[in-house]
Parts: structure tokens; sequence; C-alpha cells
């Protein structure tokens, strides 16, 4: 059978693709080998903030009499968090299935191999294509620590179903995964532990923020190893000792959990990638174009594959600008403003340009810091809690970055994303009205005062 587009993954990208071109009218064919909606459905985005959502409603509870409210008893019920974090993803599955079968994609369920750019088998079956998006999406890193293998350790995937709170846990790595489960199993009442080998968390978020993140988790208990590496680990009745080297000195603690979370790398290998050549950057992606074509025409690489952001919505504008492609329109990717988001309690959101970022390349640039109190709304919802806006502006008055610290930093970092994606000066940015009283307005308030 013959289609004029084969997608391999059906998380973001490749449903965003198989949608988008199925909805063009070309004949679509979707190869998924366990769940629609990938990583970020099944196991990532969706569950986690799902998860979350249950712990910022308990701090809720717990701070209702902040607010004047009084709730005599707060406590968390895991098996029903649980139940409720798997109903709303069977949900959204099943919402991708019914957009897929509107659009006429045939979904075919298998392991799919890469014959060459033509044709791809799946079970005993070789179709052909005029056109392949590979999008394979990521798996977790495990790194070689020794003892590793005699450990019951946790990814995110036991994480997401724990039933029964552990007492104590360490999380090694502070990165977006690491922190969003620390937060969860803080605000439940676990005993939890940050060990970070960098020198501050969430690298590649804006630093000065990330330290005041960390303040504030500390404050709440959570205890934070940074330049700390973990070199070993053992498992007996007391729980899993982790042992770590800090300052030069080797140290242990015993914990009933360990999460590990160093970060994830592209599913490249085992399908027949090997088979088409591509030409591979130095770190070792398949090199596309500002269309996300590969080395060989016809052939598109989407999502985590990629390497870049290893973001959902990263994945899903790559499928859409390689489907304009294969339809002939004008599109191209832009990865100047890709927003990264923590969903802590407050949230962490930041795009563009960090301070970091632009002090390695040497770009001059001008900052502005405002306290989110700058934002009458915000104050009227977060008694007793500080927050932090930072605008970066280059020398030509453009904005470049901007980070926040505060809820709900996830859904007013957009404003800015628009601001840089479209490059807007100050003064432009300044022009645009946004409705009174708004977190969205502190915005406004950080390009008055710069
Ligand atoms: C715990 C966690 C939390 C996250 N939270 C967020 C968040 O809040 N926001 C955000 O933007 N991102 C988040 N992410 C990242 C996000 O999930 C990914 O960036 C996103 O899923 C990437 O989409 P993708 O389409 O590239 O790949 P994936 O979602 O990984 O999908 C790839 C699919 O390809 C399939 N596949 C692989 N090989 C084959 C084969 N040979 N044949 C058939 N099928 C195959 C896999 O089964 C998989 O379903 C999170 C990730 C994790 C792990």
């Amino acid at each position: 059978m013959k289609y004029q587009l084969i997608i391999i993954g059906g998380g973001p990208a490749g449903y965003t693709a198989a949608e988008t071109a199925g909805k063009a009218g070309l004949s679509v064919l979707l190869i998924e080998r366990n769940n629609l909606g990938g990583v970020c459905l099944n196991e990532g985005c969706i569950p986690t903030k799902t998860l979350l959502y249950s712990a910022k409603t308990l701090d809720s509870a717990r701070h209702a009499a902040k607010y004047g409210v009084v709730v005599p008893e707060s406590f968390i019920d895991l098996p029903k968090v649980i139940a409720r974090k798997n109903k709303v993803v069977r949900k959204l599955v099943l919402g991708i299935k019914a957009k897929l079968t509107n659009n006429h994609v045939t979904v075919l369920p298998g392991e799919a191999f890469i014959v060459d750019s033509h044709h791809v088998r799946c079970a005993d079956e070789v179709f052909e294509c005029d056109n392949l998006m590979v999008c394979t999406g990521s798996e977790t890193i495990i790194p070689p620590i020794e003892g590793i293998k005699s450990v019951d350790y946790w990814t995110h995937r036991e994480a997401l179903n724990c039933s029964q709170l552990p007492s104590s846990m360490v999380v090694v790595g502070g990165g977006v995964i690491g922190m969003e489960f620390a937060a969860y199993f803080n605000s439940l009442g676990t005993k939890v532990t940050v060990v970070e080998m960098q020198d501050e968390i969430l690298g590649g978020m804006d630093k000065e923020l990330s330290s005041l993140l960390r303040a504030d988790y500390a404050k709440r208990g959570v205890k934070f190893l940074l330049n700390t590496a973990v070199t070993a680990l053992a498992q007996d009745e007391e729980g899993i000792t982790v042992t770590y080297q800090t300052g030069g000195a080797e140290e242990c603690l015993v914990v009933d959990k360990l999460l590990m979370s160093v970060g994830r790398r592209p599913v490249n290998q085992g399908f027949g990638l090997d088979n088409l050549g591509l030409e591979l950057t130095e770190r070792g992606f398949p090199v596309v174009d500002a269309q996300m074509q590969s080395s060989l025409p016809g052939v598109y690489i989407c999502g985590d594959l990629t390497g870049f952001s290893l973001l959902a919505h990263t994945a899903v504008r790559e499928a859409e600008v390689a489907v304009h492609h294969i339809l002939g329109k004008v599109d191209m990717m832009s990865y100047r403003a890709i927003p990264g988001v923590i969903y802590t309690n407050p949230e962490f959101a930041g795009v563009g340009a960090t301070e970091e970022s632009l002090t390695t390349k040497g770009i001059k640039y001008k900052c502005i810091k405002i306290p989110m109190a700058y934002s009458g709304r915000f104050v009227a919802e977060n008694e007793g809690v500080n927050g932090f806006c930072k605008v970066l502006v280059a020398d030509d008055d453009t904005v470049i970055g901007a980070h926040v610290l505060g809820n709900p930093a996830s859904e007013i970092i957009t404003l800015a994303g628009m601001a840089i994606e479209q490059q807007l000066s100050v003064y432009q940015w300044m022009r645009v009205v946004v409705p009174h009283p708004t977190v969205g307005e502190i915005f406004r308030e950080a390009l008055a005062a710069l």
C-alpha cells in the first residue's frame, strides 16, 4: 500500500503532523508501538500536571485561612489522585484518536522499521511512501552509577503511579522533571532531597530566579545538594543508600525511594534510522533545515528526536512546519521564543534569552527586574507570596527575554513569547492594551519601569 506520508511515532510531533496532513487531504499512515499521544500525554506533560494540580489544591486548602476561608482538615487521597490522573490521560488520548479518525489518518499499532526513505516495515508488511516523517521522541537516561542495577529505583513512570507515599526520597537531577516531582512529593509530605551536579537547579533557566525558587522550596523542607554527584547506590531492608561526592568529601544518606531524572536522550536506534545514512550534527542528531527536512529530501525529523528542546510545544510546531513544506506552503521553524515552564508552586517560566546566555555570547542587554507585587491581581491572589518578573531588552530596544517566578507564570509567559517571536520593541509592546486586573500586566509594569 502506498501513502503520501508515513509517520513513525504518535506523540505530539507525530499526531500533529498526521492531523495536519490528513486535514489537507494527504493519505497518511501513522505507526505507533505504544499508546497514541506519546510520552507527553501518557507519561509526561499531562499526567504530571494533573498530579501537580492535586498537590496545588492541597497547598491551597492548607493556606485557605490566609484568605479568610476555614478548611477544617485537608489531606491527600492518593489512590483517588492517581485514578483521576488516569482518567484525564484516557480522555485526552481518546480525543487524539477521534481527531485522527476524523481526518482520515490510518493508525497502525506496531513497531516501525525503516527499510529506506520510501519504505517502512511494520509486522510483516512493507508500506511505501512519498514522504517519511520520523517522530520517535526521547527516553530516560539511566546513568551508569555503581550499584544501580541492584536498586529498585524509580523513573517518572513509577513516580506517576505511586499510590503509597514514600516517607523519604532522593531526586537525582534538579532539572525540570526532577523539580516537578520534588515539588509534588514535598506538598504531599515526603521528605525530599534533590541532588544536582551543577551549581544551580534548572540549568538553562534564569539562574537568579532558579535560586529564588530553590530557596522557597528549601523553606518548605526540600534539601538541596548542589555541586554534588551520586557515586554509588545500594539497597537493603533499611532502604536505598545513596553515596554522593560533595565538596571533595564522600557522604551518604538512606531513603525509601530514589527518582532518577538526570535527563532524556532521543530514540534513534533499533528501527532502521541508520539505513538512511542521514547527515548528523556533532552531537549525533540528524541535521534538519528550517522546514525540518533532513539531509535526505522527503525525510523529515520532528520532536524530541531533533534534540533541540525536548518540549511538546516545540514538537507540535516543528510538525506543522514539516507538513506545510510537504504541502508546498511557505513556513519555517523558529526557535527564538520557545517557552520553558516548571509547574512547581509557584510556577516558573522563561522565554527567549537568559542573562547567562547573553553574557556567554558577549551580547549587551538591559535588564529590569520587578516584584510580582506590581500586579494588583497577583497581590489579590497571592497572600504573603513573593515573586519576580525579569525582562531583557537588546541595545536597539527589542525585547529578547522574559522570566517570571509566580503564578500563573505558565499562562502569562505566552504574552512575552509573542512579543519576542514578533521581535517587538519595548514601545510596540507597550501599545498593546491588556485587561485589568491581570497578572500579565506585570510585563507592562516592567517595560514602563525600564
Ligand atoms: C515526566 C515528563 C514531564 C514532561 N512535561 C512536559 C511539559 O510539561 N511540557 C512539555 O512541553 N514537555 C514535557 N515533557 C516532554 C514531552 O513529553 C516531550 O517533549 C514530547 O512528548 C515529545 O514529543 P515527540 O512527539 O517528539 O515524542 P514522544 O512523545 O516521545 O513520542 C514518540 C512516540 O514514538 C513511538 N515510537 C518510537 N519508536 C517507534 C517505532 N520504531 N515504531 C513505532 N512507534 C515508535 C513511541 O512509542 C512514542 O509514543 C515531559 C516529559 C516527561 C518525561
